[in-house]
């Protein structure tokens, strides 16, 4: 069995008011309770207005799921109007923080520039990244997509320590599997999340190859994420439409539980 936690986490996107959330993890909650639990765990991701109330809900209610942002700026503080900073999202008690997800890449003009001040501000405030990566459909006819998923990973990742490298989460999502209903099947997962591990080895060493956890995302549901899941090099999910349903997000997190 692989000495790694998996780790499934629920990208909430610009979905669900503060009180809309609320409900949603109280929900969740109910739902995890039912099901295999403490092998697999568990983060959530709600809009930046949500985060204060999801994390108010989850101190109160000792609910063992984790609070996550999907998003940071790299300074700690100044003159960025509209942005938050690292400092803020610890001091909220977020432990995991999304960068460099596809549709802030394609669609607000996020480099690989940014993504790795995002990525080297968040260990910096002691929390972890979720680094997304993945190809477009043409970079994969093309037969480009692990040359893609690994520049990404090395341009994110440059100045990282190897002790940092093997506490990080990867997330490769496939750029055409996202909120399409596509998946990549799981030997295309395993072979390109074996790929990053191979290359976060090549460069940080075998601990952190051995530590880095990498989740597959596109599409991840309640019927697919066992099959995906439960390849030697995937580490968990990541989530977004499946994780707006407390119960189908509760059914990913069991199929998750190392077998
Ligand atoms: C995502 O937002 O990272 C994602 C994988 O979305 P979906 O599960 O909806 O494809």
């Amino acid at each position: 069995m692989s000495p790694r936690r998996p780790l499934v986490s629920g990208n909430w996107k610009m979905h669900l008011t503060h009180l809309e959330a609320i409900q949603v993890v109280q929900k969740l909650s109910y739902a995890l309770e039912r099901g295999p639990q403490g092998a697999v765990e568990v983060s959530v991701h709600p809009a930046f207005t949500a985060l204060r109330s999801v994390q108010t809900v989850l101190d109160a209610d000792e609910i063992s799921v984790a609070l996550g942002a999907q998003d940071v700026h790299w300074e700690d503080s100044g003159p960025w109007t509209g942005e938050v900073s690292p400092v803020m999202l610890a001091k909220l008690g977020v432990r995991y923080v999304i960068v460099g997800h596809s549709e802030r890449r394609q669609h607000l003009g996020e480099t690989d520039g940014w993504v790795n001040r995002k990525l080297r501000a968040t260990l910096r405030a002691g929390m972890t990244p979720i680094c997304c990566v993945g190809e477009t459909a043409e970079q994969r006819d093309a037969g480009r997509t692990e040359e893609v998923v690994v520049g990404q990973l090395h341009a994110a990742l440059a100045g990282v320590e190897p002790a940092e490298a093997a506490r990080l989460v990867v997330a490769y999502e496939p750029i055409w599997a996202i909120g399409t209903g596509r998946t990549a099947t799981p030997a295309d997962a395993q072979a390109v999340a074996a790929a990053l591990r191979v290359a976060v080895g090549e460069r940080w060493g075998p601990d952190a190859a051995g530590g880095v956890r990498i989740q597959y995302g596109g599409s991840v549901n309640e019927r697919n994420a066992a099959d995906l899941v439960g390849q030697p090099d995937v580490d968990g999910a990541l989530v977004g439409g499946a994780s707006l349903d407390p119960v189908a997000f509760a059914a990913v997190v069991a199929a998750a539980r190392p077998r």
